[in-house]
């Protein structure tokens, strides 16, 4: 397992000489020491982006060059998919099947990405017979990357798979809680013949070498996905040095359920929307909002599903529900379930914290029903498997509800009439709608947030956006 520090396609100790310990938090135990990165090691990564990106290697290497190291790349994931999968399940917690589909999703938006490569062109603008103007799509240069712990390689892909195919060089922070998989993925980078410099992954706390890469002045745009209290900061932070920033933040995604929807799909759509990577899903349908005629029934079809999922070891094949990535985040869900209690919703399902063979820090998947869209369980980011179930009247009411909220990461709507289905859809405020599915990712599909879920997008053609200057060249001729 690769511990240290992977910068200038080089495995290196921490400047300071330390490491922190990971643990396994479905039981426990301390798997790897891993160092500790700071704003020194920040530093020098920094310096080997930017000397790759500057370098006559770099500059010279043709875009479908580019294409083809990415596509390298997947295959290199693709060799070693099963052993990554158990280091992301052993890191994070999430069952292993779950790992399986985050690293296929990984490979596919490699190969997505590396197609981009050679096809990011400029126009060619009309103007007077005096002059001919053209534009260019260039890198934006070197880019800061910061990502969270619930989809450690996956959403480290999201962000490396666009910035090389637009040309950038890359400076990875993984998250302190898993960092093991940004790691493996590094070792296999030079084997995939990326340039010294290309790609580096830098380890370490959110405060130290995170703050280091924000603040660092020769980093061009930083792209984080986190908490939108972190995202905050951290655009704050940028601005100081007019860094480029897109941000990924936070959810508090609504899943309506209209009256006359296949309730059995809706759901099994609502379950899987908020029990899937035990809640710890930015895009979490953690607000069920049924329709007063179909309440009942939606109540209780979660409740069964939440006692069809019971907390179990995330390596074995049955495992549906996995451990919370630590003990600080089991204490956070549980909070917010006390809060819940308190403020007088109706626990139905769930709501206690467990062990699996005497360790680790599991979460039952937990349903609120008699929710109020006021109460804290409503309104904030739990980031654990707990569902507030709330109802409504009107197709109006129901997107007041939707829309009443800070965020507007996601949502989805389930209904078979068209008309619903449509207007609904055009009135909710948010970056993605499902509409009678609920979780699906693809990687030509753009995924972000609107209002405090951020902005900027990951995936799809717009995500390169975030990645490219447009150069206006004019020419008197
Ligand atoms: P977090 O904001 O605490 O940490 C995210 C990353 O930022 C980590 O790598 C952390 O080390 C780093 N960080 C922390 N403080 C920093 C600072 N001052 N400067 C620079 N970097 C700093 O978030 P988390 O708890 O790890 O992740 C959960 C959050 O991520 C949730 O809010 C979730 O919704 C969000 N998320 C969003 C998306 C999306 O695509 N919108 C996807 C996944 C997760």
């Amino acid at each position: 397992m690769k511990t240290e520090l992977f910068i200038d396609n080089e495995w290196k100790a921490a400047a300071s000489g330390k490491t922190f310990g990971v643990e396994n938090p479905a039981t426990e135990e301390i798997i790897a020491q891993v160092a500790e990165g700071g704003s020194d090691d920040i530093d020098l990564a920094v310096k080997a982006a930017r000397r790759c990106f500057e370098s006559d290697e770099w500059q010279g290497l043709s875009a479908r060059k580019r294409g083809k190291m990415l596509l390298r790349l997947a295959d290199a994931l693709r060799a070693n998919k099963e052993e990554i999968a158990q280091l992301e399940t052993s890191h994070n917690g999430k069952p292993l099947f779950e790992s399986h589909i985050d690293i296929g999703v990984a490979i596919e938006t490699l190969r997505y990405f590396a197609g981009w490569a050679d096809k990011l062109t400029g126009e060619t603008l009309p103007t007077d017979g005096n002059n001919f103007i053209y534009t260019v799509r260039e890198a934006v240069g070197v880019v800061g990357a910061i990502v969270p712990w619930n989809f450690p390689l996956n959403l480290a892909v999201w962000k490396i798979a666009p910035a090389i195919a637009a040309g950038c060089t890359v400076v990875l922070k993984p998250a302190e809680d898993t960092p093991l998989t940004a790691l493996a993925f590094a070792a296999l980078v030079e084997k995939a013949g990326f340039p010294a410099g290309a790609l580096n992954v830098v380890p370490g706390f959110g405060e130290s070498a995170g703050a280091a890469l924000v603040n660092h002045p020769d980093v061009d745009k930083i792209s984080f996905t986190g908490s939108t209290e972190v995202g905050r900061l951290v655009a704050q932070q940028a601005a100081a040095s007019n860094k480029r920033v897109t941000l990924e933040l936070g959810g508090k995604s609504p899943n309506i359920i209209f009256a006359d929807a296949n309730l059995k799909a809706a759901i099994r759509g609502a379950q899987t929307g908020i029990f899937y990577g035990k809640g710890e899903v930015c895009a979490a349908g953690s607000r069920v909002l049924a329709h007063s005629s179909v309440y009942q029934q939606v109540v209780e079809g979660l409740a069964a599903g939440a006692k069809k999922r019971p907390p179990g070891d995330p390596l074995e094949k049955t495992t549906r529900l996995g451990a919370l990535v630590s003990r600080k985040q089991q204490e956070r869900v549980m909070g917010f379930v006390g809060k819940g209690v308190e403020e007088g919703a109706e626990l139905v399902a769930g709501g206690n914290k467990v062990k699996v063979n005497g360790k680790g820090h599991f979460v039952e998947a937990t349903v609120f029903a008699s929710v109020k869209n006021d109460m804290t369980i409503a309104r904030e980011e739990i980031f654990g498997p707990v569902v507030s179930v709330m109802s409504f009247d009107t197709v109006e009411e129901a997107v007041a509800l939707a829309n009443d909220t800070e965020f507007g990461l996601a949502a989805g709507v389930w209904t078979q009439n068209l008309s619903t289905a449509t207007r609904v859809s055009r009135a909710i405020r948010a970056g993605t709608v499902w509409v009678n599915t609920y979780g699906l990712f693809d990687p030509a599909a753009p995924f972000g947030g609107y209002k405090s879920s951020g902005y900027g997008r990951d995936l799809g053609r717009a995500a390169l956006e975030g990645y490219l200057e447009t150069k206006t060249v004019w020419m008197a001729v």
